[in-house]
Formats: C-alpha cells, sequence, structure tokens
C-alpha cells in the first residue's frame, strides 16, 4: 500500500488529507484559505498541514509517493500555475504552487483543476470507478464539470479544463459572467435559483427549493427553469461524449438529487442516438472528500480492487 497527500483548495476553506492506494481517507485536517494573507503565507500553512499528518500517522515524508493538489481554475496543471484572482485574492496571477510546494517539501507534486480532481476521486474510490467514460457534474455556488476518458482528465487546448457549466442553454437567458446569455450555470446553479428567488422574495435557493416542496407556484417555475436548463445540457453532453456514467455531485445535487438526475434520464430516453441500455447516472458518493481523494490520486499508481 503507497500513501500520497491530497490537497483541495476552496475559496475559503483548504483540506488535506492522507489517501492510500486502495482509496482510503485514512487522516485528514482543514483550514481557512485565508488567500488574502499572500500565496507565501498559503504555502507556508499547507506545507506545515502536511507534515503535522505526516508526523501524526508516525510516517516519513519521503515514503509518500507524492502530494496532488485541485484548486479551483483557471489553473495551468502543466507548469504549475494558478491563475484565479475571483476565488484567490492575493495570489498572484500565475503564482506556481506546484513549485513551491516541491521546493518546501522535496515530494513530487502535481496540481489540476479542483472539479478534474473530484473526478478523479470519484473514479478512484467512489460512483465512477471502472467507468471509462465519465462524465461529472458538481452542482453548487456554480456549475463544475470533469470529463474522463478511459480513466484520464480531458482537456482543451493548452491544457485548459473545458467548463461545462457554460453551455448555451436559451439566450434569453439571465446574464453570465463570462459574457454571454442563458448559460446553464445562470440558469440552474445555486446561484442562478437564488438570485431567481430573491427578485421572487425567498431569501436563498434553500428557501426557494422549500417554498416548492411546500407547492409555491413561483419556486416551483425557478426550479422547473432549473430543471429544464438541465435537460437541454444533458441532451448536449450525452450526444457529444456518449459517456457510460454520468456522476452528479456537490451540495445541490446530494440534497435534491431526483430533481438533478431527472432531466437526464428524461434525455436519455428521449435520445435515439444514445447507446441509452449502457449509460447511468449515479450519485456522487465520496461528497467533499472527492477533491482530496482525487488530488491525491494523481500520485497514486495502484487503483483499488
Ligand atoms: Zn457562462
Amino acid at each position: 500500500v503507497t500513501i500520497a497527500i491530497g490537497i483541495d483548495i476552496g475559496g475559503t476553506k483548504t483540506a488535506v488529507g492522507l489517501v492510500d492506494s486502495t482509496g482510503c481517507l485514512r487522516s485528514r485536517t482543514a483550514f481557512a484559505t485565508d488567500s488574502r494573507a499572500g500565496f507565501l503565507d498559503g504555502v507556508g500553512r499547507m506545507a506545515a498541514a502536511v507534515q503535522r499528518l505526516a508526523a501524526q500517522a508516525g510516517i516519513e515524508l519521503r515514503t509518500l509517493s507524492g502530494l496532488g493538489i485541485g484548486c479551483p481554475g483557471p489553473v495551468n496543471p502543466v507548469r504549475g500555475t494558478i491563475h484565479n484572482p475571483y476565488t484567490l485574492p492575493g495570489w498572484p496571477d500565475g503564482c506556481n504552487l506546484v513549485a513551491a510546494l516541491r521546493d518546501r517539501l522535496d515530494l513530487p507534486v502535481r496540481l489540476e483543476n479542483d472539479a478534474d480532481a473530484a473526478a478523479m476521486g470519484e473514479a478512484f474510490a467512489g460512483a465512477a470507478r471502472g467507468a471509462g467514460r465519465v462524465v461529472m457534474l458538481t452542482f453548487g455556488t456554480g456549475i463544475g464539470s470533469g470529463i474522463l476518458i478511459d480513466g484520464a482528465i480531458y482537456r482543451g487546448c493548452a491544457g485548459d479544463h473545458p467548463e461545462l457549466g457554460h453551455i448555451l442553454v436559451n439566450t434569453d437567458g439571465p446574464p453570465c459572467y463570462c459574457g454571454t446569455r442563458g448559460c446553464f450555470e445562470s440558469l440552474a446553479s445555486g446561484t442562478a435559483i437564488g438570485e431567481a428567488g430573491k427578485a421572487c422574495g425567498f431569501a436563498d435557493s434553500r428557501a426557494v427549493f422549500e417554498a416548492a416542496a411546500a407547492g409555491a407556484e413561483r419556486a416551483q417555475q425557478i426550479i422547473q427553469r432549473a430543471t429544464e436548463a438541465t435537460f437541454v445540457a444533458a441532451w448536449a453532453l450525452l450526444h457529444t461524449f456518449l459517456p457510460e456514467r454520468v456522476v452528479l455531485g456537490g451540495g445541490l445535487a446530494e440534497e435534491h438529487y431526483e430533481l438533478f438526475a431527472e432531466p437526464f434520464r428524461r434525455a436519455i430516453m428521449a435520445a435515439t442516438l444514445v447507446p441509452r441500455d449502457r449509460l447511468e447516472v449515479v450519485r456522487a458518493r465520496l461528497g467533499n472528500d472527492a477533491g482530496v481523494v482525487g488530488a491525491a490520486s494523481l500520485l497514486l499508481r495502484h487503483r483499488p480492487d
């Protein structure tokens, strides 16, 4: 059994874990990301957490396979650089996290987009195990996506991460920060549901779901707009990738799984060009740990049984 470290960086929290080659998360810790304290401060706290976890487990650093990092994009996995002043204010554009941690810890280090890391985690030890072609979507504040082809992360040109959340669903929809209108994410993310809810007097997305369950028509229309957008995006995704498994995760999909899974099933049943008998839609299994497990799995050769 070999062991690697996984780090999952989020806008507010960073989680660090020890993961073994069977996919077991042996121990974990978390702390505030606090990127405003600066890049070197963040590197120092991540390195200290790695050393602490290893010491607590009685493991020498040099015996670890290495360290994998999942970070909100844009990131450059080839160069190891981060280009995200929006989620990580205080970290300079192009800061090289791979080089910084490799210098501190003298371990092999790899970096991936956080949604790709989560998909790798589900493939290594969760709901995508054993599937070659996987599309994973995470519904939360935004819509994250990871595409796996024969177990490897699908990349765009220059190693860039494809953002399925910006599939165009309705050009009359609300404006999206990417510059167009009516993206999947601008209609079906937690933020989109919350914003539409506020315009009708609901406090947040949770209030919209509660009111819809209680029969409020305005709230039901907002949820229906999100599930219709999910259907249109599902149609595009299924025809583009012909995946064998679609994994739905993220806080919103885990709490309201059927609402997000149903549009996919509807698309599968309506499409004649998609091999419906070989396509499964499943719920993510690792929850918040998917990022840490997936990041570590980048350094773990042995796949679980
Ligand atoms: Zn967009």
